[in-house]
C-alpha cells in the first residue's frame, strides 16, 4: 500500500515541530518554505540593531532535518490550496498533492489598512527585514554626520518606533542603547544627547497583556534609558520626513513599525471562516471543520485556548506546542485512533528592554531587572537552533555587556 503524503507548509517554530516529531512516522513528509530556512523571529531585533548578525539566528531548514529519511524539503512559494482536490498550488506554477496537510504559513504586519505605510516604515518580521532596518538606523548616523543644517540634521537623529508591544518595546531600548551609548565619542557633529528615541503607542500602556505592574516597570526603565513613550497616541500618517501622531508632527527620517500582525493572505484561498487578522478558524483539533486532513496551527491559525475560552496569542510558546500537538494528532490519525483536543499549557510571558533589564511573567510569579533578563536569556538561547548559534549569542551579549558596543555596525549597501 502505498505511504500516506504529508505536507507541511511553513519551517518555523509550528511547522518545524510538526516535521521533528513525525522523524518515525511511516509517510512521505514534504515540507515547503519560501525561505531556505528556519528563523528565531524573537531575537530579530537585535539584527535590526547590530548585536548579532543574520546567521546567528537562523539555520538552513535541511541541515536542522538532514537525519530525517521520510522528508523532503523544497523551497517554494505556496500560492494557493484547493481543499476540495487536495492540492496546492506553487507560485512557479505546479502543484502538489497530500492526503494530510499542515499549514504553518505564520504572519506579517499590518498596517490597518495604509499599506503605503510600509516602504517607508518597515516591520521586523523576515531577515530582509532585519538588515534593511538595520543599515536604516546605521545610515541615518552617517547622513547626520555630513548634513550642515542643524534642522536637517535633527530628523536623521530622530528615531519612532510604532507600537508599545514586546517588539516595539524591545526596538526602542535597543536602539535607545545604540543611540545614547554605543556611538559615544564616534561623532564629531552631533552629540548623543541630540538624539530622541520616541515609542509610539495607542493603548493606555506599553506591553499590555502583561500585568500593569510589569508595563509600569518597562516605561520607566525605557524613560531612564532615554526613549520618550507617548501612551494613547494613535499613528494618522506617515511621510517619507515625518510621522504625525494626534495634533503633533514629528520630523523623522526613521520609522520602525511593531504595531500589528495579519496573517498570510495565502490562508484566504482555503475558502474558511478567518477571524479580524486573517487567521483561520479551527476546531478544538485544529483542524478545518469539515476537512480532518487540514491542520492550521501557529500564528496563522486562531484557536481557542480550552481553560480560558480566549484565542490563544500569536506566540512561539503557542507554535511550539500546536507544532508538537500537530505531530502526535497526525500519528493517531494515520493508525485510526481518536484524537484528543489541543490544550495549551501558559508557562507566562516576558520581554527584554535592554541588556540586564527585562521584565517576566512565570507561573503567575513576576521578575524585573536583572533577573528577568537572565532568565529571558535562558530561554532564548535554549530555544535557538543550532549549538553555534547558542555559544555565538551567549559571546555576542558577555561582549556587548562589557563594552556597550554592537558588533555588527557595518553597511554593506552604500546607496542611502
Ligand atoms: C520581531 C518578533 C519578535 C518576537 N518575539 C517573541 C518573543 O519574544 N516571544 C514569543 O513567544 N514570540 C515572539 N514572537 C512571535 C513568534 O516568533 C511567532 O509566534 C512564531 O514565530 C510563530 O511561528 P509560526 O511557525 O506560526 O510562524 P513563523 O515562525 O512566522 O513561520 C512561518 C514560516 O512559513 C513560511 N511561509 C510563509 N508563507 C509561505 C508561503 N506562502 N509559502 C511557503 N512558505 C511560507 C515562512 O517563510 C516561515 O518560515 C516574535 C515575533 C517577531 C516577528
Amino acid at each position: 500500500m502505498a505511504r500516506p503524503k504529508v505536507v507541511i507548509i511553513g519551517g518555523g517554530f509550528a511547522g518545524l515541530n510538526v516535521a521533528k516529531g513525525l522523524s518515525s512516522a511511516n509517510a512521505d513528509i514534504l515540507m515547503i518554505d519560501r525561505t531556505n530556512h528556519h528563523l528565531f523571529q524573537p531575537l530579530l531585533y537585535q539584527v535590526a540593531t547590530a548585536t548579532l548578525s543574520p546567521r546567528d539566528i537562523a539555520a538552513p531548514l535541511r541541515s536542522i532535518l538532514r537525519e530525517q529519511k521520510n522528508l523532503k524539503i523544497e523551497m517554494a512559494e505556496v500560492a494557493s490550496i484547493d481543499k476540495t482536490q487536495r492540492a496546492i498550488h506553487l507560485s512557479d506554477g505546479t502543484t502538489r498533492d497530500y492526503d494530510h496537510l499542515v499549514v504553518a504559513v505564520g504572519s506579517r504586519h499590518s498596517y490597518f489598512g495604509h499599506p503605503e505605510w510600509e516602504a517607508i516604515a518597515p516591520g521586523l518580521k523576515t531577515l530582509q527585514d532585519a538588515v534593511r532596518i538595520r543599515e536604516k538606523i546605521l545610515s541615518s548616523l552617517e547622513i547626520a554626520e555630513r548634513v550642515a543644517d542643524k534642522e536637517d540634521q535633527r530628523q536623521y537623529l530622530t528615531y519612532v518606533i510604532v507600537g508599545g508591544g514586546p517588539t516595539g518595546v524591545e526596538m526602542a531600548g535597543a536602539i535607545a542603547e545604540i543611540a545614547k551609548k554605543s556611538i559615544k565619542d564616534e561623532f564629531r557633529t552631533f552629540d548623543i544627547s541630540e538624539t530622541r528615541i520616541i515609542l509610539v503607542e495607542g493603548a493606555p500602556r506599553v506591553l499590555m497583556p502583561y500585568p500593569e505592574s510589569l508595563s509600569a516597570i518597562a516605561k520607566d526603565n525605557l524613560e531612564e534609558m532615554g526613549v520618550e513613550v507617548r501612551l494613547n497616541s494613535i499613528v494618522t500618517d506617515i511621510q517619507p520626513d515625518g510621522i504625525q501622531i494626534g495634533d503633533e508632527w514629528i520630523a523623522t527620517k526613521t520609522i520602525v513599525w511593531a504595531a500589528g500582525n495579519m496573517a498570510s493572505p495565502m490562508l484566504k484561498t482555503l475558502g474558511v471562516p478567518v477571524d479580524r487578522i486573517g487567521r483561520v478558524e479551527v476546531a478544538p483539533d485544529l483542524t478545518i471543520p469539515g476537512y480532518p486532513e487540514i491542520m492550521v496551527i501557529g500564528d496563522c491559525s486562531m484557536s481557542i485556548d480550552l481553560k480560558t475560552k480566549a484565542p490563544l496569542p500569536g506566540i512561539g510558546p503557542v507554535a511550539m506546542q500546536q507544532g508538537h500537538y500537530a505531530a502526535r494528532a497526525l500519528t493517531l490519525r494515520l493508525s485510526n485512533k481518536k484524537v484528543p483536543p489541543f490544550e495549551y499549557f501558559d508557562k507566562g510571558t516576558m520581554a527584554t528592554i535592554g541588556h540586564g533589564r527585562a521584565v517576566a511573567s512565570v507561573f503567575g510569579l513576576q521578575f524585573s531587572g536583572l533577573i528577568a533578563w537572565i532568565l529571558w536569556s535562558i530561554i532564548h538561547v535554549a530555544y535557538l537552533v543550532g549549538f553555534r548559534n547558542k555559544v555565538v549569542v551567549m559571546l555576542e551579549w558577555a561582549w556587548s555587556m562589557i563594552s556597550t558596543k554592537r558588533s555588527v555596525r557595518l553597511i554593506a549597501h552604500s546607496k542611502n
